[in-house]
């Protein structure tokens, strides 16, 4: 089974190999370089799953199934930011320092801390022209102070209660069990593998 990520970036393509081949073992993903698909994709939705039903569009114009993915942190309190815009919240896009250091400011006087991970795949089918979406979610609660080294992003601020540590203080796999993007992988390959086994 082939399949297009839309996305350039080799080691995100070979984590998700390696995740879905547990599922699926025939699993290949292919980049959008690899199938000839140059240029910028505009993510201009609003939400989660439109931005990533926009990205595997893109990627199913190759002919195979087309897989994108979005996502973001949701603060409660703070009625859902910064969400879609996660990594330009502070404005510079990927400046995770930044966007925490902002995180921060705009919790300080707040009781409520709760916030949740949310990760959306969509797969796109270019015979059928099929689109679904899978979503997974992960609740935690914003931290007063970094902790933890490792993962990237909002990691050092997001505490993960049932392990008693914060995503920036997991290892990979600990994280992958309960992430919003592990989660989402879980029902995406579950989708997969009865489809692999339909067509069999
Ligand atoms: P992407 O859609 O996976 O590229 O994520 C967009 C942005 O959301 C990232 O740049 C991070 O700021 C934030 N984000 C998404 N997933 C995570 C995560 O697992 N840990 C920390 N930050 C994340």
């Amino acid at each position: 089974m082939r399949i297009v990520l839309a996305s350039r970036n080799k080691k995100k393509i070979a984590e998700l190999e390696e995740l879905l081949g547990q599922y699926v073992p025939s699993i290949e993903i292919l980049s959008l370089d690899d199938v000839g698909i140059y240029g910028e994709i505009e993510e201009n939705g609003q939400t989660f799953s439109e931005n990533a039903l926009i990205k595997a569009r893109v990627a199913a114009e190759s002919g195979y199934i087309g897989i994108g993915d979005d996502s973001g942190l949701s603060v409660y309190a703070l009625g859902g930011a910064p969400g879609i815009y996660s990594s330009r919240y502070a404005g510079e896009h990927g400046n995770d320092e930044l966007n925490n250091s902002l995180l921060l400011d705009n919790l300080k006087s707040e009781n409520d801390r709760s916030a949740a991970f949310v990760c959306n795949i969509a797969c796109v089918f270019p015979d059928t022209g099929k689109e679904m979406v899978f979503e997974g979610r992960v609740e935690g609660r914003i931290l007063d102070e970094y902790r933890g080294d490792n993962g990237f992003g909002y990691d050092p601020l997001f505490f993960y209660e049932p392990f008693g540590k914060a995503f920036a203080e997991m290892t990979a796999d600990e994280k992958n069990s309960i992430s919003h993007r592990g989660n989402a992988i879980k029902k995406l390959a579950q989708a997969l593998k009865e489809i692999n086994n339909d067509q069999k």
